[in-house]
């Protein structure tokens, strides 16, 4: 054989355009970057999860269904079990609708900027993902919106909200107008659900096309790798066929199911990411040059006058990690940062500031 192997040849085109979805590899002391909770489980959880752990039948697959998880779930969403997928993560989930709904030519949309994984998804199975500028304010542009989806006739359309790393919600009347609209899937992705409080899910069973997305990650649990997707049984039973047999370890189905057994602490600690939330953003407002977008997930947007990279570059270097979004010119001098425990929060204040004083020492303008 005198052919070199070439990876350009074997791995597609569409793959190849592609950047990994990116994570930070460095080790933070304060870590608002992800959007996790900072609460760790309390010692009584964790004894419970040691305690569960026990005898666990590892030699064996777990449970393809994951039928004694979904039943809590089932009871927590008030939606019956046979509705419910879940997937290793909502991205395993995300990536099970696109893969349905791929084919030559299909179009996938959602309002930008919002949560990559859609675009990302959407661009490896050679889908043709169509963005849709938010307004200045980040809210959807309804003439746009309707435009397109006259236009493009999209399979899926993918509704992050509250929408990530916006932080507003897209608001109910603009989603049912979406879904009555839509002939294609009209994916509502509540990962920030427990903090925004506002749901779709009422809706399910009059609304054929509607599938709603939820996640444990961002209410302390985003190590299991735990999403859960809501939808019609039709839906439901095609999906199950493109989603891997065992997609839900052992470990995960039963601490999860465990954790969410301990209903009280889960919702202690939402209840307090709500209020520093609140604290965060006063804070935020006392710096007269930021501009702090209002939010109903566990996140803040702001905006500084200068360029996001030195900002976010001087934040780290003193400790605190919070995520930026280069290459995106809607989110120029913008930043994101995850609610932390009230001094993670007073830290990156901290550090926001001298920050600011030290990118405009050095004569840095946007
Ligand atoms: N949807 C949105 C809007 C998100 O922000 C995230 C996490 N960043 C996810 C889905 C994925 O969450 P997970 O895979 O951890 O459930």
């Amino acid at each position: 054989m005198s052919d070199e192997f070439r990876v350009e040849e074997v791995i597609r085109a569409e793959v190849r355009a592609l950047t990994a979805y990116h994570v930070d590899p460095a080790a933070y002391p304060v870590k608002l970057d992800a959007n996790e909770s900072p609460f760790a489980p309390s010692p009584a959880l964790e004894a419970a999860i040691v305690e569960a752990f026990r005898g666990l039948p590892i030699h064996r697959y777990p449970d393809p269904e994951a039928h004694e998880l979904r039943k809590v779930l089932a009871r927590r969403f008030g939606v019956p079990a046979g509705q419910l997928l879940l997937g290793n993560g909502s991205d395993e989930l995300i990536q099970m609708l696109l893969m349905a709904v791929a084919g030559p030519g299909v179009a996938v949309m959602a309002p930008v900027p919002t949560f990559s994984m859609y675009e990302l998804g959407a661009r490896a199975l050679g889908l043709r993902f169509v963005g849709v500028p938010l307004d200045a304010r980040f809210a959807l542009d309804a003439a746009a919106w309707r435009a397109a989806l006259e236009r493009e006739r999209p399979r899926a359309v993918f509704l992050s909200s509250p929408n990530n790393p916006t932080g507003n919600c897209l608001g109910d009347a603009a989603i049912l107008d979406t879904l009555d609209r839509c002939r294609g899937l009209v994916v509502v992705d509540e990962a920030y659900f427990d903090y925004s409080a506002r749901t779709l899910l009422p809706e399910l069973p009059r609304r054929p096309n509607l599938v709603v997305l939820r996640t444990l990650s961002k209410i302390g649990m985003a190590g299991l790798r735990l999403g859960i997707l809501a939808a019609g049984p039709a839906i439901v039973d095609e999906l199950n066929k493109v989603r891997l047999p065992y997609n839900i370890n052992m470990l995960s189905q039963t601490v999860a199911r465990v954790a969410l057994e301990h209903d009280a602490e889960v919702r202690a600690h939402v209840q307090a990411v709500r209020r520093e939330r609140d604290a965060l953003q006063r804070g935020l407002r006392a710096f007269p040059e930021v501009e702090v977008f209002p939010s109903e997930a566990n996140f803040l947007l702001l905006r500084t006058p200068f360029p996001d990279g030195a900002i976010h570059e001087a934040v780290a270097r003193q400790g605190v990690s919070v995520r930026r979004f280069a290459g995106d010119p809607a989110l120029a001098r913008c930043l994101r940062v995850t609610v932390g425990l009230p001094e993670e929060n007073t830290r990156f204040l901290d550090a926001l500031k001298r920050a600011l004083d030290d990118v405009r020492a050095a004569g840095v303008r946007a």
